[in-house]
């Protein structure tokens, strides 16, 4: 490809928009635009990225036994009124109707689809095991769209979805899924980990999450550097280092006026006691029954780990209206003592002596409250998210975190879709048994994103070689030297023969212009024709990540430039 002839409009200045790396570069380096919030065109060098991911993808799907099908976008709304996820699956689905007023939903996800086509396609035991995958967009109305690539409400998406006989076949084909995602992410040279996930409103009892290792990313993980757990936050159970011997003793419950103050940064200063010290009480209707919860002031409470102790189907905030007909207090003066609910406390709460919390009077906070004294929770739970320090599950050593992109998803569904969608076979014995489903995602176009947040510097990106756009950019210094730009050309002609993909800058432009936009688009190497190395028969090569030009005769380039791209 001849830069001239490549459209990738680069931008001189920094998109305001754009708070994360990946966003930024992708806008300045001319690999995408926004058409509309979190909808995205991918111009061409991003499609030279996407396609080798998705090549990469395919292969490793194949390998594993996968069939590639192409599924519908547009999708009935009565396959998901059959699953029940019509009604459930709320705000995030785009719905549109038809000329006729028939409702369709542009597919989030194919669960639906892929079962209903399954069940009418496949009678017996000996059709089974089944694996079939597609890559397509997928639509999902995000409440908040943001950062480029890594939420847009249309992307891309590779989804599998496994069929299988029983749990001991599910097991199995999670198990290749399993194998097929680490190979992906480490043929994309990525830096990533696996860890335990949250089934979360899929459903199912086994999950993992694929995280590509960022400190912008939008996951935060729990591992351990002693033994290989790692987890989701989220997902992490708190397990609580050993209590200190607490000796203060129980002073005397107190009202205080604390007029206008609702927040816990408020009192904090108001009291001059730590956040540590207070007890943030939480309302929320669990199936239509109000709740209250507790947690450390300075916690944030996980309604996935609360929804999963309450055994609830349905979980949210209260509103402050339901609240006022219970107490006469608003959602900043509520607290433990008096409070005519059933009370839930985090395993903390328990921990803590006399603590601050509302006083379930609008303007007033009790301070020296203490559990078992001045009230008795109905129930301690384990409902905030797992934090530095807390102990490791597997091997009782404190646990560390770090910030993940989460790029793949497996979840083992068993029989909650066929169940749903009554997707039977017939068993040896002649009987009808649902079959057992798996489901397996890899956010492609956020791949993309993740491995920029991966690997930049202060000039632009630094594809890995397995995705990089471009494999190689020829520059001669000056195209309106003779030799220079006849030796370019020769160059540029061997190495497309020899099988690379190479971009020749054959721009008028000055050579640090064009220096800095081969830096830009992250191309991994550069080789350089000039006047100097031009009268030693030399090129000067550079590649992407190293701050050095090394100057290469050009007999030697091809080995040279073999050392860096076939791999050992
Ligand atoms: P998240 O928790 O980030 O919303 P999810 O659990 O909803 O993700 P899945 O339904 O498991 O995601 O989808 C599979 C994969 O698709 C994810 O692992 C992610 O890489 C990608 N993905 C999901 N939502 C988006 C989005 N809005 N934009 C880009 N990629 C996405
Ligand atoms: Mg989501």
């Amino acid at each position: 490809m001849r830069a001239s002839q490549l459209f990738f409009p680069t931008l001189r200045e920094l998109p305001s928009e754009a708070e994360v790396i990946s966003h930024q570069l992708l806008l300045r380096a001319g690999f995408i635009r926004k058409t509309a919030s979190g909808i995205y065109s991918y111009l061409p060098l991003a499609m030279r990225v996407l396609q080798k991911i998705e090549r990469i993808v395919r292969e490793e799907m194949d390998k594993a036994g996968g069939q590639e099908v192409g599924l519908p976008i547009v999708q009935p709304a009565e396959l998901w009124q059959q699953s029940g996820r019509w009604a459930v699956y709320g705000d995030e689905m785009f719905r549109l109707t038809d000329r006729h007023d028939r409702w369709y939903a542009l597919g989030p996800t194919h669960e639906e689809v892929i079962t209903t086509l399954v069940d009418e396609n496949i009678n017996s035991y000996r059709d089974l095991p089944l694996l079939l995958y597609q890559i397509q967009n997928k639509y999902r109305d995000e409440i908040r769209p943001r950062f480029g690539l890594m939420r847009g409400r249309e992307f891309i998406m590779k989804d599998m979805y496994s069929f299988d006989l029983d749990s001991d076949g599910l097991a199995e084909s999670y198990r290749k899924m399993y194998s097929a995602y680490r190979a992906i992410y480490e043929r994309m040279s990525l830096d990533f980990r696996v860890v335990e996930a949250d089934s979360g409103a899929i459903g199912g009892n086994e999950s993992h999450e694929f995280m590509v290792l960022a400190e912008t990313g939008e996951s935060l993980i729990v591992y351990c550097d002693q033994c290989e757990y790692a987890a989701n936050v989220e997902k992490a159970p708190c397990i609580l280092p050993e209590a200190v011997p607490e000796h203060r003793e129980e002073l005397p419950l107190e009202k205080i006026p604390t007029p206008n103050l609702r927040t816990i940064q408020d009192l904090v200063e108001f009291l001059q006691q730590p956040a540590t010290n207070y007890i943030k009480t939480l309302m929320l209707r669990a199936d239509d029954e109000l709740i209250a919860v507790l947690v450390r002031g300075d916690r944030e409470l996980n309604l996935l780990k609360l929804q999963h102790a309450l055994g609830c189907a349905v979980l949210d905030m209260a509103e402050e209206s339901a609240v006022r007909k219970l107490v006469a207090a608003g959602f900043g003066s509520l607290g433990a003592v008096g409070l005519p609910v059933k009370i839930y406390a985090d395993q903390e709460v328990m921990r803590m002596k006399n603590m601050a919390c509302g006083a379930n009077e609008d303007d007033y906070h009790f301070i020296n409250v203490n559990v078992g004294r001045d009230f008795t929770p109905h129930q301690v739970v384990d409902v905030r998210d797992a934090v530095e320090g807390d102990l490791c599950p597997q091997c009782s050593q404190p646990l560390k975190v770090m910030r993940g992109v989460e790029v793949g998803h497996i979840f083992k569904l068993g029989t909650k879709y066929s169940e749903a969608l009554d997707a039977r076979y017939t068993d040896q014995q002649g009987q009808a048994q649902n079959i057992v489903m798996g489901c397996y995602g890899i956010g492609i176009s956020r791949t993309m994103a993740a491995a920029v947040e991966q690997n930049y510097d202060e000039n632009g990106i630094i594809w890995p070689l397995p995705i990089a756009p471009y494999q190689i950019i020829v520059t001669p210094v000056n195209v309106k030297n003779d030799e220079q730009r006849a030796a370019a050309e020769k160059i540029y002609a061997d190495l497309l023969d020899a099988g690379y993909e190479v971009i020749l800058d054959d721009r008028d432009e000055r050579a640090g212009v064009k220096f800095k936009d081969a830096d830009l688009i992250g191309i991994p190497v550069r080789v350089t024709i000039g006047p100097k190395s031009l009268q030693e028969n030399c090129v000067e090569m550079k590649k992407r990540w190293e701050n050095e030009n090394t100057l290469v005769p050009l007999k030697d380039l091809s080995a040279a430039l073999k050392e860096v791209f076939v791999p050992k």
